[in-house]
């Protein structure tokens, strides 16, 4: 084994660098993100490239093409953690390149593009409330009142940029020239179960889902508990009871390409024992990686719940809050990666994505494509249960090598 193992062991020095001892917990601009970065920069200067923070602290290692004017091909993936977090995920996509760039450099070969590693400062949003932040600055679409927002200490994201060495006035210059980036790849775990289930070592993704959320509201009327008869309730909990069974009815019979979960449920004031609940709030979450599916499932499930206030006399508001675009993998970069995964004897599965990645903001500025690597125990993820084995390790770095070597930025795909 030449790389698995080694991926494996680096993950958990990594891992071992943490806010909560005993468990990972690593978030944007802390000392922890700092040591992180620096294991990260000897590592890829021990594989034969430049390395340094970049001024918004993301690391960026560069493995050069002989042709200064070359076009770039990035890859990587985020090395911030969630609170008691799983080892492998966002630094595997990091780890994996290194050993490729490790390989390459040792048989002195060199890429007919420029090959970035980035390891993304900030992809999870734990510390600041915002999510993909490295990803973001790089693919154009950091919005500077960003810097306005505060942890749960009142720093401000600006003020946690200037302690860490960094420069807030530079994250415009950070966005990468979309002529010039013939590819964006990600090597990630797949945070779920269904290459496990087939037995397979990796994957290749096609998409990464879109998703609504949706804040609902539902009003009938409180009442005593003993005193107002059955059939004369307006009760709003069995009415909003009623609607999550809906949602999850409905994406359930559509469950290859639909996802949709009610995990915030809440009568305000926290409600009594002996009262009929006349006030309800709940949140809907919708994802998809087919953004006319998801909109059409959004349109169908508010007529469902309609229907179901209309009978049980209570009034429904239904106000949609956030709305992402799925993004799509680039077909090409698909069947490439398709054909390096047979290139290892490996059977070819491909699989959207249902979970964010980095990739969605990299898509802004270059065609993306994504492998996924088997999760193992049930593919439980963002927990301390995350596991990943070595020989899986090494297949998808055989992988993402292979595709390296046989990229063309010539025929970068389409976007
Ligand atoms: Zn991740």
């Amino acid at each position: 084994m030449r790389y698995g193992s080694t991926i494996l062991e680096q993950a958990e020095v990594l891992g071992a660098i943490t806010e909560e001892p005993g468990r990972v917990t690593r978030t944007f601009l802390t000392p922890q993100h700092r040591e992180a970065g620096s294991r990260i920069i000897a590592w890829m200067r021990d594989a034969g490239m430049e390395a340094a923070f970049d001024p918004l602290g993301n690391v960026v290692g560069r493995y050069a093409a002989e042709n200064p004017d070359a076009p770039l091909v990035i890859t990587g993936s985020h090395m911030d953690s969630v609170v008691n977090a799983g080892k492998y995920d966002g630094v595997f996509g990091i780890l994996t390149a290194i050993a490729c760039v490790k390989d390459l450099h040792a048989r002195g070969k060199r890429l007919p593009y420029t090959f970035e590693v980035v390891a993304f400062g900030d992809e999870e949003g734990v510390r600041f409330g915002v999510t993909l932040i490295g990803s973001k600055a790089l693919g154009g679409n950091f919005d500077p009142a960003f810097l306005d927002k505060k942890d749960a200490n009142g720093i401000s994201l600006r003020e946690a940029i200037r302690n860490f060495g960094g420069d807030p006035d530079a994250i415009a210059s950070l966005k990468r020239d979309p002529r010039k980036v013939a590819a964006f790849v990600e090597s990630h775990i797949e945070q779920g179960p269904v290459l496990l289930n087939e037995g397979l070592p990796v994957g290749v993704v096609t998409s990464i889902a879109g998703g609504t959320r949706v804040r609902v509201r539902v009003t009938g009327t409180a009442g005593h508990a003993g005193t107002v008869p059955m059939p004369a309730r307006r009760d709003a909990l069995a009415a909003a009871a009623e609607m999550v069974l809906a949602v999850e009815r409905h994406c359930l019979e559509r469950a290859d390409t639909l996802c949709g979960t009610v995990g915030k449920l809440a009568i305000p004031g926290g409600g009594a024992i002996n009262v009929i609940p006349g006030d309800v709030e709940f949140n809907v979450d919708l994802r998809s990686g087919d953004d006319s599916r998801r909109l059409a499932a959004l349109v169908a499930v508010e007529a469902e719940c309609a229907t179901i206030a209309a009978r049980r006399g209570v009034e429904l508001s239904w106000e949609p809050f956030f709305h992402l675009s799925a993004a799509l993998c680039d077909t090409r970069l698909q069947a490439r990666f398709a054909a390096s995964v047979a290139a290892q004897g490996c059977p070819v599965r491909h699989l959207p994505s249902g979970a964010g990645h980095d990739a969605m903001e990299m898509a802004r500025i270059a065609p993306i494509a994504m492998l996924f690597v088997r999760c193992g125990n049930g593919g439980i993820s963002h927990n301390p249960l995350e596991t990943m084995t070595a020989e899986d390790a090494e297949t998808a770095t055989s992988v993402l090598l292979h595709f390296l070597e046989h990229f063309d930025p010539a025929s970068p795909g389409t976007h």
